[in-house]
């Protein structure tokens, strides 16, 4: 799950990471106001969407005036902004962040991650921050530090060093950041984040490190332990029906090809995109129904998957381990009368009352297609779908 930059900016305030004064306003109005609270003569207005590169694609306006802020904020106000990280419909900016504007001594790069080689949290810094980082792991890999921390030691002042040797900071900063980075750590494994991007940390001219930018990312499967950050979320800047699948359990993620799969099993969901693939065809999605596949949870799907009005035909590959084929067969009769669907249906089923299932399918008198294995339903899938 992502915050947005004025949530992740609120949690490093409450953990003592230095940010700019800032307040999230939902009309120019609001914004203009907030600029008056936030009182100076240098403001920024921020786009509140999901995504990095909103500087670059029109998300990030510095404000001298009032009327600036103003203007700025209602350009930006329910507009979609498409940014190099998003697709080509952008996301919706519903907010924007007004902040008090930061004098910027130098920009620079850090982040946290779990660092899935070491299997340890990792800081990844860099004294070349505010550009694309990629391009500075790729052009100077030797820019970039990497600490991989052990988590029976915590961050260690050794370590604190080495990153602030990399990021070029004098005395006055080292102290700073040394309490920065120890604040970031333990921000990191209380919330149970996968990711904190800040790009740029900057160093003001008065000695200061700020957080300029903020991302987190916090790990799905931690969410229910991390309640009141489970409330931060945002299903506006979210894959609509990603979303929709997460609240009924169930796993999907959005492809661009127009074969749609309903699969129990990570696995073989898996599997059967390879299959589709073999036979020349595209899956429009994965979609993990999970071992549990009730009646109900199968009609979810269905409908999940029309969604998409890319979808040219179904496969429904279900091995009935736990559950038996037969219920599942009901479940496809009822979500296929239910939610009425107009494109073919081929379905394979294998396992526990293999027979019984395939008898319903057949008596049910409803167009499916009936597949004996995964290759025959993979080969009827991309034929249906053609
Ligand atoms: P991103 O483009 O989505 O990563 O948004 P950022 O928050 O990183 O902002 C992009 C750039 O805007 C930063 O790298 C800064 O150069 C600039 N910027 C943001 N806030 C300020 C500020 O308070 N003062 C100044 N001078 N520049 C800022
Ligand atoms: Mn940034």
């Amino acid at each position: 799950m992502n915050l947005h930059e004025y949530q992740s900016k609120k949690l490093f305030a409450d953990y003592g990471i230095p940010v700019p004064q800032g307040i999230v306003a939902d009309s120019a109005e609001a914004a203009v106001a907030a600029a008056e609270a936030l009182g100076g003569e240098l403001w920024v207005v921020k786009a509140q969407v999901h995504a990095g590169g909103r500087g670059k694609a029109g998300g990030v306006k510095l404000a001298k005036t009032l009327d600036a802020v103003r203007e700025a904020a209602a350009g930006m106000l329910g507009q979609q902004l498409v940014t190099p990280q998003t697709d080509a419909a952008g996301l919706p900016i519903n907010q924007v962040y007004v902040e008090s504007g930061s004098n910027i001594d130098r920009e620079l790069y850090l982040s946290m991650v779990v660092n899935r080689d070491s299997r340890r949290v990792a800081f990844i810094v860099s004294a070349d921050g505010g550009m694309d980082i990629e391009e500075v792991a790729h052009k100077t890999p030797e820019r970039i530090t990497t600490i991989d921390i052990a988590p029976e030691v915590g961050l260690a002042d050794y370590q604190i060093r080495e990153m602030a040797y990399g990021l070029e900071l004098d005395k006055a900063q080292q102290k700073a950041f040394a309490k920065v980075a120890r604040a970031l750590y333990k921000m990191f494994v209380d919330i149970d984040a996968s990711q904190v991007e800040i790009n740029p940390l900057i160093t003001t001219g008065e000695g200061e490190i700020k957080a300029l930018d903020a991302k987190i990312n916090i790990e799905d499967n931690a969410l229910f332990r991390q309640r009141d950050i489970e409330t931060l979320r945002d299903l506006c800047q979210e894959d609509e029906a990603e979303a929709r699948a997460a609240e009924h359990d169930l796993n999907y993620v959005s492809l661009d090809g127009d074969i749609a799969c309903m699969v129990n099993g990570a696995g073989l969901a898996m599997a059967t995109m390879d299959v589709i693939n073999v036979y020349g065809g595209e899956p429009a999605n994965f979609l993990d129904v999970g071992g549990g596949a009730t009646a109900e949870r199968v009609a979810e799907a269905f409908k999940l998957i029309l969604s998409n009005d890319k979808v040219k035909a179904i496969l429904v590959n279900i091995f009935g381990g736990i559950v038996r084929c037969d219920l599942i067969a009901d479940g496809i009769i009822t979500a296929v009368k239910e939610v009425g669907v107009e494109v073919p249906v081929v379905v394979r089923l294998e396992g526990t009352n293999v027979e019984q299932g395939r008898a319903r399918l057949s008596d049910s008198g409803l167009d499916i297609i009936s597949a004996t294995d995964l290759t025959d339903a993979a080969k009827k899938a991309v034929a249906a779908a053609a």
